[in-house]
C-alpha cells in the first residue's frame, strides 16, 4: 500500500503557490495549509500568517493519524512540513 503523503514529496518542478520553478537543487518544503511542495520564499510568507501555528497543530495531529507514523520518523513525511528537503 503506498503512503498517501508520498505523492505530496514527489518532485514537483514548480512552487505550487508562486509557480517559482524548482530545480532539483533547490530545496522545498510542504505547506502545512495545502500540503503541496512550495518554495522557501512562500513558506517565509506562510509562517507569517497568524493563523499559522494553529494549522500546523492541526495538520500534525491529522498527518500522524493518516500516516501511523511518528512526528520525527521521515518516512512519515509530517516532518517535511518543517524540514526542507531536496528532491
Ligand atoms: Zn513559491
Amino acid at each position: 500500500m503506498s503512503d498517501p503523503w508520498e505523492k505530496d514529496l514527489s518532485c514537483a518542478e514548480k512552487c505550487s503557490n508562486c509557480d517559482a520553478e524548482l530545480s532539483q537543487r533547490d530545496q522545498r518544503i510542504l505547506s502545512v495549509y495545502t500540503h503541496e511542495p512550495i518554495c522557501m520564499n512562500c513558506k517565509r510568507q506562510e509562517e507569517k500568517r497568524p493563523d499559522y501555528e494553529d494549522v500546523s497543530k492541526g495538520m500534525i495531529a491529522q498527518c500522524i493519524e493518516d500516516t501511523g507514523r511518528p512526528y520525527g520518523d521521515p518516512r512519515g513525511y509530517c516532518f517535511y512540513h518543517f524540514c526542507p528537503y531536496k528532491c
